[in-house]
């Protein structure tokens, strides 16, 4: 039996940082808060809760204390609420998604419109839109902005959620550039972290003839990767940690590939493969 890894899998680098920010900020704080889940891995979670995290959806009631900012970011009026309670703010916002705040700021400021496409029900959007309190449109994809944009501005900005479809967002981009209008700013975006794990598990299936896909159930990006492989290799299991291995259902594999969604942390991901290498045909 051989078990082959992705060749990119695993938390990003703005995940990393985030964990590594939080978990450093939990040696020195008693009570550490963080808006929203730091992390879509309920193994993850589950200690960083025992160290003393806890998790809050709004900072009502919340005063003279220490809060984590995810990767995911926020709006302007999170950090304006802080500084008015004296919440001290451990900003573990991805650079990335930092930067799309930066351009939302900057062109707002000078009274251009904002478009965003993404997912307008995800924290990361909804927190881009809060660097903007003029004119900001969000739209899932070229049909939704044509069928839904019935107002056309002088000066827009374009930018896109980081985890937008790379293809997708080509297809925009030359849509507006073909409008040869030079008052439309289209401003790439897209973090190819999650582009780079989708290929690598595409070429992992075709390569295995059964796949482990590690990530926590509620994680969109995991949901994605588990999608792919199954297309192209149906002996596909979504786990989320190594208690969940299928040993029966991989137990006559020769080649068994391992991926994992980009909140899963590599020591997860060691765990399945010494549990397989050790367990699968004990
Ligand atoms: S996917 Fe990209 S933008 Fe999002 S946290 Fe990871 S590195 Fe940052």
């Amino acid at each position: 039996m051989e078990i082959i890894r992705a060749d990119h899998y695993a938390t990003c680098f703005g995940v990393d940082r985030a964990l590594e920010m939080t978990t450093e900020e939990l040696k020195s704080e008693e009570a550490l808060y963080c808006y929203g889940e730091l992390i879509h891995n309920n193994d993850v979670l589950e200690s960083l809760k025992a160290k003393g995290l806890q998790i809050v959806n709004d900072l009502s009631g919340i005063k003279d204390s220490s809060l984590v900012i995810r990767s995911h970011g926020v709006g302007q009026s999170v950090y304006s609420e802080c500084v008015k309670n004296n919440i001290r703010i451990i900003d573990a916002t991805c650079p990335k998604v930092k930067r799309i705040h930066g351009i939302v700021l900057q062109y707002c400021e000078d009274n251009y419109d904002i478009i965003i496409f993404g997912n307008k029900d995800h924290p990361e959007v909804e927190g881009i839109k809060g660097w903007c309190d003029k004119k900001t449109f969000i739209y899932s994809d070229l049909n939704d902005y044509e069928t839904n944009h019935n107002f056309v501005g002088n000066n827009t900005c374009i930018v896109f959620q980081t985890t937008y479809n790379i293809n997708k967002y080509n297809e925009i981009k030359e849509f507006f550039y073909s409008l040869n209008n030079n008052a439309i700013i289209v401003k790439d975006t897209v973090c190819r972290a999650t582009e780079l794990r989708q290929e690598a598990a595409k070429k992992l299936a075709v390569e295995c003839d059964s796949v482990l896909v590690i990530g926590g159930k509620q994680s969109s990006n995991t949901k994605k990767l588990y999608e792919i492989c199954k297309e192209l290799c149906d002996n596909t299991y979504w786990i989320e940690n190594a208690d969940e291995i299928p040993y029966d259902l991989i137990k006559n594999s020769k080649k068994i590939g391992i991926t994992a969604g980009a909140s899963t942390p590599l020591g997860i991901v060691e765990e399945v493969i010494v549990n397989v290498r050790t367990k699968r045909n004990a």
